[in-house]
C-alpha cells in the first residue's frame, strides 16, 4: 500500500527534536527520474526502537496519508527499514509546527488565524466524506508551509501531519496527556474512535490557534487533567462569542451534539462579518 524508498537513497541532515515515539530529522531523498537524478528535501521520522513494536500502527499511519490526496493533508513521500529502523518519510514543510510558530510570538490577525482554522475544516471536510478518521488533530500537527502575510492580505497555508501511532496502541498515560485536545469518549473506548472524535479535536485546535498556541491545560498532572473531563469542564470560552459558540459545539461531550462539517464551514464563513467589527473596535482610528 505504501511506497518503500530505500535506505541508501536517504541522507541525514540536523535533528529537529522528537515527537510522541519518535525522533525527527530533517533530510534529503535522492530519485532516479527519466536518468536524472533528484534530490527532494524531506521529513525523517523514525520510530524509536522501544516503541518498534508498534511498527504496523505507524506504517498504518503512513499508508492512509500516501493514500489520500488533498492540499491540507500532508504528504507522505514512503517508508523505509533498514534493520531495526522504521522511517516514515514525509514532505518537508518550511515553517514547522503552527504551535511554535505562534508561541515564538509573531503577531498575527484575527484573519489569519481564522484562514488557518477554515484550511483544517476544508482537511476534517475532507477526511469526513472518505470516512476518515485521524486521531491526533493539534496545533502541532498543524504544518505551516506558506506564513502570508496579513497586512498585504496574503493566507497562510497549514497542511495536517500525520496521526502517528493510533490511539488504541496507546498506553493510557498518553491518552490522558492529551486531554483536551483528545475526545472524553476515546479515554473509555480507545478501540472504537468515531469521526465525532476529531470533532472535540478539532475544537480543541482552533482554542488553541486563538490562544497564540498555548496550549490548554498546559502543566496540568494526569490526575486533574482527567477530572477534568470527569467534571464535564470546558476550556474558558473566547471573547468573541460566534467563536466560543462553534468551540464549544464541537467540545461537547454528547459526541452526537457535535456539528457536522457543514456546519463548522458555514459557521467560519459566518465569522467574517464579526472580525471586522473585532478588528475595527479593537484598533484606533488613525487619521
Ligand atoms: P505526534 O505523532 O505526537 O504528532 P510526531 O512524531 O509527529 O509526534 P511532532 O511532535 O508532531 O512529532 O513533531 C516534532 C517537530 O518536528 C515539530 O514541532 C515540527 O517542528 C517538526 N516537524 C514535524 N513534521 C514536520 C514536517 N513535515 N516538516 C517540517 N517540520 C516538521
Ligand atoms: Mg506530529
Amino acid at each position: 500500500q505504501f511506497n518503500i524508498i530505500k535506505y541508501e537513497d536517504l541522507k541525514w541532515d540536523i535533528s529537529l527534536g522528537q515527537g510522541s515515539f519518535t525522533r525527527i530529522f530533517k533530510g534529503y531523498k535522492t530519485d532516479i527520474h527519466k536518468g536524472e537524478k533528484q534530490v527532494t528535501e524531506v521529513l525523517l521520522k523514525e520510530l524509536d526502537v522501544a516503541h518498534k513494536n508498534s511498527w504496523e500502527s505507524f506504517f498504518e499511519a503512513a499508508s492512509l496519508m500516501s493514500q489520500i490526496s488533498h492540499k491540507h493533508l500532508l504528504l507522505v513521500y514512503g517508508i523505509s527499514v533498514h534493520g531495526v529502523k522504521n522511517i516514515m518519510v514525509q514532505e518537508f514543510v518550511k515553517y514547522g509546527a503552527l504551535d511554535l510558530y505562534l508561541k515564538r510570538g509573531r503577531s498575527v490577525s484575527v484573519s489569519w488565524k481564522l484562514d488557518v482554522a477554515k484550511q483544517l475544516a476544508s482537511a476534517l471536510s475532507f477526511l469526513e466524506e472518505k470516512n476518515i478518521f485521524h486521531g491526533n488533530i493539534c496545533a502541532k500537527n498543524l504544518l505551516l508551509a506558506r506564513e502570508g502575510d496579513p497586512l498585504q492580505g496574503s493566507s497562510p497555508f497549514i497542511k495536517l501531519s500525520d496521526p502517528g501511532i493510533s490511539v488504541a496502541m496507546l498506553g493510557e498515560d498518553v491518552i490522558l496527556d492529551r486531554i483536551p485536545w483528545v475526545a472524553p469518549e476515546v479515554l473509555e473506548d480507545p478501540d472504537n474512535p468515531t469521526l465525532e472524535c476529531d470533532k472535540w479535536s478539532f475544537g480543541a485546535t482552533v482554542w488553541e490557534i486563538f490562544n497564540n498556541g498555548n496550549a490548554p491545560l498546559r502543566g496540568w498532572d494526569l490526575k486533574l487533567k482527567r477530572q477534568f473531563y470527569e467534571a464535564f469542564q470546558q476550556l474558558p470560552p473566547s471573547q468573541w462569542t460566534e467563536l466560543a459558540e462553534l468551540i464549544s459545539q464541537c467540545m461537547s461531550y454528547q459526541p452526537a451534539f457535535r456539528p457536522s462539517c457543514r456546519s463548522i464551514i458555514r459557521q467560519l464563513n459566518s465569522l467574517i462579518t464579526s472580525d471586522y467589527v473585532i478588528l475595527h473596535a479593537t484598533e484606533p482610528v488613525t487619521q
